[in-house]
């Protein structure tokens, strides 16, 4: 196989040696015969699977007791409805809208009950001041999204909310630093950038907002009944959750997440330092915002932009085509994301730079 490295911005990369078990162990686990994909999820087999990537879940952001780790379906976009099916009890929520992710969460939590957008960057290439937000006191809850991957958006601390719970969407920044989980009412992150493969979603919610579901929420939405059940009111994600045990063992043998935001701060400066280096290529996201997950930048003559991306690919840099609503180019650099293959991207941009 030749050797590439790959920026998706999700699905994305997964670490090499988590593949390589997983296909050593994909038909016979542990010596019981079976696949992880063809056990019963209420057998033992699969019951310690899911007790070790919860117990490794909760080590990694060293979880309080007094919050639930739910293994859920239907990704982010899932939660986004969920969220206040869950939370809003008859009251109305604040949103930030920061970037293309948030502003999403906003149209399809609105379906469900009254929201205020309380703060809005224009363009979406910095978090609007704290000072400036128009917080209600009495919202069911204040919804963020820490890390907007489109636009290469990340929070930079957060707003004081008083006593309303943070709703964080942390679908592409999760596990690549330490986040004080106490801070939070709820955390919720699809699978498919930091974590595993896409069909599964952590939910990281605090023991008192299990209280509040509207009485119409279907079974396999409501969160106190996931909680309940060990997150298997139906059948759970079983590879998905299997996979994601796998990655965080990883993170836990390389030192876990203090360990990571150091290689992650490393490579998101090679790049940034080198854009900032050329007027050849932008990034308009301002300094204290820009995302060490997601790196969008552009060409400063866009008519050579099909051509960057041919010619990466011949590199073996691979899914660099930035998201279709913002164009240019988008390096995604996870957890997964070597600093090698950061260095290797840069190389080529100054390849390309001098030939052009
Ligand atoms: C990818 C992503 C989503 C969407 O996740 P789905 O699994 O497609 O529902 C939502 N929010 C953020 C921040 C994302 O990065």
């Amino acid at each position: 196989m030749t050797s590439i490295y790959n920026f998706s911005a999700g699905p994305a990369v997964l670490p090499q040696a988590v593949l390589k078990r997983a296909q050593a162990e994909m038909l016979d686990w542990h010596g019981s015969g079976m696949s992880v994909m063809e056990m019963s999820h209420r057998g033992k087999d699969f019951l310690s699977i899911l007790a070790k990537a919860e117990a490794d879940f909760r080590a990694l952001l060293t979880i309080p007791d007094n919050y639930k780790v739910l293994f859920l379906q239907g990704g982010a976009v899932a939660e986004n409805v969920m969220i206040p099916m869950n939370l809003l009890n008859g009251k109305s929520a604040d949103y930030a809208i920061t970037g293309s992710w948030s502003k999403r969460s906003v149209k399809e939590a609105m379906a469900i009950g009254s929201i205020n957008v309380v703060a809005q960057s224009e363009p979406f290439t910095y978090v609007p001041d704290f000072a400036d937000w128009m917080l209600s006191e009495d919202a069911a809850y204040l919804h963020i999204c820490t890390n907007e991957t489109v636009n290469g958006v990340e929070f930079d601390g957060l707003p004081g909310a008083g006593g309303v719970p943070i709703v964080a969407d942390m679908s592409s920044h999760i596990l690549s630093k330490p986040v004080d989980v106490s801070k939070y009412g709820v955390i919720y992150a699809g699978a498919q950038k930091n974590i595993g493969p896409a069909g599964l979603c952590l939910v990281i919610v605090r023991d008192d907002l299990l209280e509040q579901a509207s009485a119409t929420t279907p079974c396999v939405f409501h969160w106190k009944q996931q909680a309940e059940n060990d997150s298997m009111v139906n059948t759970p994600p079983t590879y998905g959750i299997y996979m994601a045990g796998l990655v965080f063992e990883w993170l836990l043998e390389r030192g876990g997440v203090a360990v990571i935001e150091q290689e992650n701060i490393a490579k998101a400066a090679l790049i940034y330092n080198y854009i900032d280096s050329t007027d050849f290529y932008i990034n308009e996201v301002a300094e204290q915002n820009r995302s060490r997950m997601n790196v969008p930048f552009s060409l400063k003559d866009e008519v050579f932009n099909a051509a960057f991306l041919a010619d990466a690919e011949k590199h073996g840099l691979l899914q660099l085509k930035g998201h279709r609503s913002v164009g240019g180019m988008r390096a995604s650099i996870y957890n997964a994301m070597p600093l090698a293959g950061v260095q290797a991207l840069v190389d080529y941009m100054k390849l390309f730079e001098k030939s052009h």
